[in-house]
């Protein structure tokens, strides 16, 4: 584990190699796994602001949840987290035309429609962030539906941290991450990574 101001990170964020390969897996994490995905507290009214510009896009069955629950729900852990269809798929999940999953939100942000990209939590996996009291923990989530993303970046060496260089920036600033490469390279040097 390193620390940077007030965020532990495991040596993993920085050891291990990473890049998502869509082509492989087609998206999967939008839709499997037993929950939503997590969302912070200020982006509940984000998520709300956006519905009316995706409304269409979203399955029927989608659709029904959110009138019966909204977007979001507390988890068996108390955390918020986006609603889902039949117990997996995150409602804000649509299919192209190759049955690749992609993000409705994503979609329309790419479209220049919103400016809310998509929460958080998602644009940084396969990182988890944690809070422990005053502190914040950075970890890895490994997961077989993201094997050929290990494979990918594997072949590419590039690290997870790396990897996810812009949603770490979005969520703890351009200072934090630059002091984030400046000690995976010392450690690097050091033959510890
Ligand atoms: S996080 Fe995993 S499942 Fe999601 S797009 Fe990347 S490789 Fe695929």
């Amino acid at each position: 584990m390193i620390q940077i101001d007030d965020v532990v990170v495991s040596l993993d964020v920085l050891r291990e190699k990473f890049i998502c390969n869509l082509d492989a897996c087609k998206g999967e994490c939008c839709i499997e796994g037993d929950a939503g995905a997590p969302v912070e507290k200020e982006e509940v009214a984000k998520l709300e602001a956006v519905l009316p510009v995706v409304w269409d896009e979203l399955s029927h069955e989608a659709q029904a949840v959110i009138n019966k629950q909204g977007v979001v729900y507390n988890d068996e852990d108390g955390d918020i987290v986006t609603s889902i269809v039949n117990g997996k798929d995150c409602v804000f999940t649509c299919y192209d035309e190759r049955g690749y999953c992609y993000c409705a939100i994503e979609k329309a942000y790419r479209e220049g429609k919103v400016d809310f990209y998509k929460p958080v939590s998602c644009h940084l996996y396969p990182i988890r962030v944690g809070n422990y009291g005053p502190y914040k923990a950075v970890n890895y989530h490994r997961w077989s539906v993201c094997q050929a993303a290990v494979l990918l970046g594997k072949k590419e060496n590039v690290p997870v941290y790396k990897f996810l260089k812009e949603p770490l920036i979005r969520k703890f600033g351009e200072v934090w991450y630059e002091e984030l490469e400046n000690v995976a390279e010392e450690l690097k040097q050091q033959n510890v990574i």
